[in-house]
């Protein structure tokens, strides 16, 4: 600008006034103002305080930039190169010349004074203090950074987790969709979901509930979990776990955020896996019901047999003897094998249950004793029981299940040894609150069952295979049907067994006791079939049976004791015979035409109370014993009879009615 030289001195002393305003109003900013000329030499400085400069100002005033700025001084050099020969400002970020500093600047070059010699050329550098700025930005770059990557992160693991992300803003009612959940909608990125779109996705069922969540997390401010059905975008069928939960700002609930997860698959798998279970449990309802319908209907004849045999071995041929005995020892066998199937089909339905009457222990023991004496003997052993002084004589037990439970385990025990000796140990461990805890064992000197077989025994079918026994007769479902009946009683059965020394079965059950301990006993029955011939002479029955076979092994184990009874087929013609006759006992069969057994015994009980009444029958229900209990029938004696239980329940009736004397 040749025209500053050529200026009048007024014009000088102006310019004089305005440069020393100026000065004074650069040492008032924060920056700091250099005056370089064109040869890159500096001229002057302006700062507010001169401690913040690189270094004194007399050491770098009249230098070069390159002689004083060091390592930036290729930077400034090159910048206000590019300024002079552009004519225009230009600026440069640079960090403090000392790399330990943490500070930024900017420096803006200005020409001022445009000269074609350089000497003459003004130049202005101002340097202002950007670390806030710089600072901030960085931060912003970074919370930016770290932004992306969380949502990378998110996206990734929606991606593998197949799970979609929703917001739902109550104040703007805006929708917010994460990439999965327009995937999983099967929708494209530009559609703008709205409450109503994404609820339209539900099954209309299914949207009631969803709807009704979504109140519940606004009002009531509670989270939900659910799992319902939707049709997509493409009309597929769906699966989702909806999670919700609010979103609370000065407990307000204002948004509703969840997730939505694709569960199809899984869904699928358990739909298929419930089908399949309903499937298995039809399938082993209907083996059950065959299994329990077959049993009862092979009991019919097998009734028949057993009774014929036992009437074969009251008059018999010396060489009929041993026939009869394989006869008695197959039917009976048949009938264990039935009883058993019977059992557990009832035990798979959960249809057994307890029956408790007073029970005589004692009797039942040597009951249960004579009934085994027999096979010990035979096998060369000996059969011991114990029973401590204190044990009570009386309980209130269902005497079928517990003696069912040690029938299985004696005869297991005699079965399984060859000698030495089976015991039944009985102790009284406590008597508490009119309740007696007796701790059963049953003890044998035989084969044992090897260690790692002893946890299976009680599995159902399983017949642990040892060689030597492997022909022995069962089902496998004895110890199955023992454990199941120690459980009705609210216990458990242990084991302890070493091969080569013997067995123990043992476990506790606890009964209440009879509130009045001084009834008499039951009555005692020889074990001696022989010796009841025509003991019940005198005594007046009426059997009431349809089937032909069954009234003739009534009839004539009856003659045996010394009883003839009249014989009748069904209700109608047993009532006419009541009217004109005395009886003092009854057998009534309970399946029968016109008038079944379970009227008869009604009318009767009312009618004809003086008559004893004894339902005769091949349902070994418990419901049986139940329903005859509620019009006070007790007596039950189930076909096929052993000729001792219709001896020991007649015999009671004829002491009762004076027909005998015991
Ligand atoms: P089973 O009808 O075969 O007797 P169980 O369920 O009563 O069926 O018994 C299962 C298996 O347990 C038997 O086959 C036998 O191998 C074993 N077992 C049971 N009791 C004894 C015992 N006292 N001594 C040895 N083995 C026994």
């Amino acid at each position: 600008m040749d025209h500053i030289s050529q200026n009048d001195g007024e014009t000088e002393k102006k310019l004089q006034e305005l440069a020393t305003h100026l000065q004074s109003l650069l040492t008032s900013l924060e920056d700091i103002v250099f005056e370089i000329d064109g040869t890159q030499t500096f001229k002057n400085v302006w700062v507010h305080d001169e401690t913040v400069l690189f270094m004194p100002k007399e050491k770098f005033l009249g230098k070069k930039i390159a002689d004083v700025m060091g390592p930036l001084a290729a930077l400034f050099t090159k910048a206000v190169d590019d300024v002079i020969r552009t004519g225009k400002a230009g600026e440069v970020v640079y960090k403090h010349i000392d790399s330990a500093v943490n500070k930024w600047y900017k420096v803006r070059i200005r020409p001022v004074v445009k000269a074609s010699e350089l000497k003459n050329y003004v130049l202005v550098l101002s340097i202002q203090d950007i670390t806030p700025q710089r600072l901030a930005k960085l931060a912003l770059q970074e919370t930016k950074e770290k932004l992306e990557l969380s949502n990378q992160l998110l996206d990734f693991s929606q991606e593998l987790s197949k799970t979609a992300g929703w917001e739902f803003n109550l104040q703007t009612g805006a929708v917010f969709w994460t990439r999965q959940a327009y995937r999983l909608f099967d929708k494209k990125e530009d559609f703008e979901p709205s409450i109503e779109s994404t609820l339209a996705f539900f099954k209309d069922s299914d949207r009631k509930i969803i709807d009704k969540c979504n109140e519940e997390a606004i009002t009531q401010k509670k989270p939900y979990d659910l799992e319902l059905r939707i049709v997509t975008g493409k009309g597929a069928n769906k699966w989702v776990r909806a999670i919700g939960a609010p979103v609370m700002k000065d407990n307000e609930v204002v948004m509703i955020r969840g997730a939505l997860m694709d569960i199809t698959l899984k869904k699928e798998n358990e739909l298929e896996l419930i089908k399949a279970r309903n499937e298995a449990e039809n399938a082993s309802r209907t083996k059950s019901d065959f299994l329990s319908i077959m049993s009862h209907e092979i009991r019919t004849p097998l009734n028949g047999i057993i009774g014929i045999a036992n009437l074969l071995k009251l008059n018999h041929t010396i060489d009929q003897e041993e026939h009869i005995r394989n006869l008695i020892f197959s039917a009976d066998h048949l009938m264990e094998l039935i009883n058993d199937i019977l059992d557990f089909t009832k035990i798979e339905n959960d249809k057994l249950e307890l029956t408790l009457v007073e029970v005589d222990l004692f009797q039942l023991i040597k009951n249960i004793k004579n009934q085994f004496k027999s096979s010990a003997t035979a096998k060369g052993i000996r059969l011991k029981s114990f029973l401590d002084d204190d044990v009570p004589q009386r309980i209130i037990a269902d005497p079928v299940r517990l003696g069912q439970i040690l029938n299985n385990l004696i005869s297991n025990a005699i079965k399984f040894t060859d000698k030495g000796e089976v015991t039944l140990l009985i102790k009284l461990l406590s008597v508490k609150g009119g309740k007696a805890l007796i701790h059963f064992v049953v003890k044998d000197t035989g084969i044992g069952i090897p260690e790692e077989l002893q946890g299976s025994i009680f599995e159902s079918f399983k017949q642990v295979q040892q060689s030597a026994y492997r022909k022995h007769s069962g089902t496998g479902l004895g110890l199955t049907i023992t454990q199941k009946l120690v459980e009705l009683h609210n216990s458990r059965i242990f084991l302890k067994s070493r091969p080569g020394v013997g067995s123990q079965f043992y476990f506790d059950l606890a009964f209440d006791l009879p509130s009045d301990q001084n009834q008499p006993g039951y009555l005692t029955v020889s074990a001696e079939l022989a010796s009841y011939r025509q003991k019940l002479t005198g005594l007046q029955v009426l059997l009431v049976e349809d089937n032909p076979i069954n009234i003739m092994v009534a009839q004539k184990q009856l003659e045996y004791f010394g009883v003839f009874p009249d014989c009748v087929r069904n209700g109608k013609e047993a009532l006419e015979l009541v009217k004109n006759n005395r009886y003092h006992a009854a057998l009534l069969d309970l399946h029968m035409p016109e008038i079944d057994g379970y009227a008869l015994a009604e009318i009767m009980r009312k009618e004809y109370p003086d008559i004893h009444l004894i339902i005769f029958t091949a349902d070994i229900m418990a419901e049986v014993k139940m329903e005859f209990a509620k019009i006070n029938v007790y007596d039950i004696l189930n076909k096929p009879f052993a000729p001792e239980e219709m001896f020991e329940i007649l015999l009671k009736v004829a002491q009762a009615r004076g027909v005998i004397t015991a």
